[in-house]
Protein backbone atom coordinates (compact mmCIF):
# COMPACT_ATOMS: atom_id res chain seq x y z
CA UNK A 1 0.00 0.00 0.00
CA UNK A 2 1.20 3.27 -0.95
CA UNK A 3 2.36 5.39 2.17
CA UNK A 4 -0.04 8.80 2.76
CA UNK A 5 1.86 11.96 2.43
CA UNK A 6 1.46 14.07 5.37
CA UNK A 7 2.08 17.63 5.51
CA UNK A 8 2.59 18.62 9.16
CA UNK A 9 1.94 15.15 11.34
CA UNK A 10 1.10 17.32 14.38
CA UNK A 11 -2.12 17.96 12.51
CA UNK A 12 -3.06 14.67 12.64
CA UNK A 13 -1.67 13.77 16.05
CA UNK A 14 -3.74 16.95 17.52
CA UNK A 15 -7.06 15.23 16.16
CA UNK A 16 -6.47 11.55 17.70
CA UNK A 17 -7.27 12.43 20.60
CA UNK A 18 -6.23 10.27 23.16
CA UNK A 19 -3.30 9.44 20.79
CA UNK A 20 -4.15 5.94 19.45
CA UNK A 21 -0.90 5.12 19.07
CA UNK A 22 -0.06 5.57 22.93
CA UNK A 23 -3.49 3.75 24.25
CA UNK A 24 -2.23 0.10 23.78
CA UNK A 25 0.51 -2.75 23.10
CA UNK A 26 0.67 -5.47 21.91
CA UNK A 27 3.02 -8.23 22.30
CA UNK A 28 3.58 -11.84 19.85
CA UNK A 29 2.32 -14.96 22.26
CA UNK A 30 2.86 -18.52 21.39
CA UNK A 31 0.30 -19.82 19.54
CA UNK A 32 -2.12 -22.28 21.53
CA UNK A 33 -1.82 -25.88 20.68
CA UNK A 34 -3.37 -27.54 24.15
CA UNK A 35 -6.56 -26.99 25.86
CA UNK A 36 -4.45 -25.76 28.85
CA UNK A 37 -3.23 -23.09 26.11
CA UNK A 38 -6.82 -22.33 25.31
CA UNK A 39 -8.35 -21.98 29.34
CA UNK A 40 -5.06 -19.57 30.08
CA UNK A 41 -6.01 -17.96 27.00
CA UNK A 42 -10.31 -17.79 28.10
CA UNK A 43 -8.48 -16.28 30.64
CA UNK A 44 -6.56 -13.53 29.79
CA UNK A 45 -9.50 -12.32 27.76
CA UNK A 46 -11.35 -12.57 30.76
CA UNK A 47 -9.52 -9.45 32.14
CA UNK A 48 -10.92 -6.15 31.02
CA UNK A 49 -8.74 -4.22 27.90
CA UNK A 50 -7.05 -7.45 27.30
CA UNK A 51 -7.53 -9.07 23.21
CA UNK A 52 -6.02 -11.23 21.27
CA UNK A 53 -5.24 -11.04 16.88
CA UNK A 54 -3.86 -13.39 14.45
CA UNK A 55 -1.70 -11.64 11.72
CA UNK A 56 0.42 -13.31 9.25
CA UNK A 57 -0.38 -16.95 11.42
CA UNK A 58 1.19 -15.46 14.60
CA UNK A 59 -0.87 -14.81 17.66
CA UNK A 60 -0.94 -11.52 19.74
CA UNK A 61 -2.05 -10.46 22.76
CA UNK A 62 -3.19 -6.80 23.08
CA UNK A 63 -3.64 -4.84 26.13
CA UNK A 64 -5.51 -1.79 26.08
CA UNK A 65 -3.59 0.76 28.48
CA UNK A 66 -3.08 4.32 28.38
CA UNK A 67 0.85 5.07 28.52
CA UNK A 68 1.48 6.80 31.84
CA UNK A 69 3.83 9.14 29.77
CA UNK A 70 0.97 10.71 27.85
CA UNK A 71 0.28 13.52 29.10
CA UNK A 72 -3.39 15.66 29.27
CA UNK A 73 -2.13 17.85 26.77
CA UNK A 74 -2.00 14.71 24.33
CA UNK A 75 1.73 14.69 24.16
CA UNK A 76 4.92 12.65 24.72
CA UNK A 77 5.59 13.61 28.13
CA UNK A 78 9.45 12.00 27.58
CA UNK A 79 9.44 12.91 23.57
CA UNK A 80 13.28 13.30 23.88
CA UNK A 81 13.95 9.53 25.73
CA UNK A 82 10.79 7.96 24.30
CA UNK A 83 11.96 4.04 23.56
CA UNK A 84 12.91 2.78 20.15
CA UNK A 85 9.34 1.34 19.50
CA UNK A 86 7.54 4.85 19.78
CA UNK A 87 10.83 6.36 17.69
CA UNK A 88 10.11 4.03 14.88
CA UNK A 89 6.10 4.10 15.01
CA UNK A 90 5.23 5.31 11.49
CA UNK A 91 2.58 8.15 11.41
CA UNK A 92 2.11 7.32 7.77
CA UNK A 93 1.01 3.94 8.61
CA UNK A 94 -0.27 4.43 12.27
CA UNK A 95 -3.62 3.61 14.28
CA UNK A 96 -5.42 6.53 12.96
CA UNK A 97 -4.81 6.66 9.43
CA UNK A 98 -5.19 2.45 8.01
CA UNK A 99 -8.52 1.13 9.30
CA UNK A 100 -7.63 -2.16 8.26
CA UNK A 101 -4.57 -3.90 9.99
CA UNK A 102 -5.04 -7.33 7.52
CA UNK A 103 -5.61 -9.53 10.86
CA UNK A 104 -6.60 -12.69 10.40
CA UNK A 105 -8.77 -13.06 13.34
CA UNK A 106 -9.74 -10.24 15.91
CA UNK A 107 -10.74 -11.66 19.32
CA UNK A 108 -12.40 -9.00 21.24
CA UNK A 109 -14.32 -10.48 24.07
CA UNK A 110 -14.19 -13.71 25.78
CA UNK A 111 -16.60 -15.28 23.92
CA UNK A 112 -15.74 -14.10 20.71
CA UNK A 113 -12.60 -16.50 21.42
CA UNK A 114 -14.39 -19.19 22.70
CA UNK A 115 -16.98 -19.36 19.60
CA UNK A 116 -13.58 -19.21 17.72
CA UNK A 117 -12.11 -22.38 19.46
CA UNK A 118 -15.60 -24.22 19.19
CA UNK A 119 -15.68 -23.90 16.04
CA UNK A 120 -11.87 -24.09 15.38
CA UNK A 121 -10.13 -27.03 17.26
CA UNK A 122 -11.78 -29.85 19.22
CA UNK A 123 -11.47 -28.54 22.73
CA UNK A 124 -15.01 -27.87 24.32
CA UNK A 125 -15.21 -25.79 27.72
CA UNK A 126 -18.50 -25.14 28.78
CA UNK A 127 -19.48 -21.39 28.61
CA UNK A 128 -20.91 -19.06 30.93
CA UNK A 129 -24.11 -19.03 29.56
CA UNK A 130 -24.52 -23.18 29.67
CA UNK A 131 -22.80 -23.29 33.17
CA UNK A 132 -25.68 -20.16 34.40
CA UNK A 133 -28.74 -22.81 32.35
CA UNK A 134 -26.98 -25.99 34.60
CA UNK A 135 -27.42 -23.71 37.76
CA UNK A 136 -30.76 -22.40 36.80
CA UNK A 137 -28.59 -18.62 37.48
CA UNK A 138 -28.25 -16.23 34.62
CA UNK A 139 -24.67 -15.98 33.07
CA UNK A 140 -22.46 -13.42 34.60
CA UNK A 141 -21.98 -10.22 32.81
CA UNK A 142 -18.42 -9.58 31.51
CA UNK A 143 -16.61 -6.44 32.27
CA UNK A 144 -19.11 -5.01 34.51
CA UNK A 145 -18.31 -5.90 37.60
CA UNK A 146 -16.03 -2.86 38.76
CA UNK A 147 -16.67 0.99 37.88
S1 LIG B 1 -2.04 7.13 16.23
FE1 LIG B 1 -1.06 8.30 14.59
S2 LIG B 1 -2.18 10.24 14.54
FE2 LIG B 1 -2.62 9.26 16.51
S3 LIG B 1 -1.10 10.14 17.90
FE3 LIG B 1 -0.27 8.21 17.10
S4 LIG B 1 0.97 8.82 15.35
FE4 LIG B 1 -0.37 10.54 15.82
S1 LIG C 1 6.44 6.93 25.65
FE1 LIG C 1 5.48 8.71 24.71
S2 LIG C 1 5.21 8.15 22.54
FE2 LIG C 1 5.61 6.30 23.68
S3 LIG C 1 3.60 5.43 24.19
FE3 LIG C 1 4.25 6.70 25.92
S4 LIG C 1 3.40 8.72 25.51
FE4 LIG C 1 3.32 7.58 23.61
Amino acid sequence: MAKKKIKNPWDQCKNCLPAKCCTYFSLEVDEPEDRKDYEAMLWQIAHRGVSFYIYRKAWYMMVDSICEFLTPENKCGIYETRPYICKEHSIETCEYTEGDYGFTEHFKSYDELMAWIKENTNFRFKDRHQVAKENNTKAQPLRAAIG
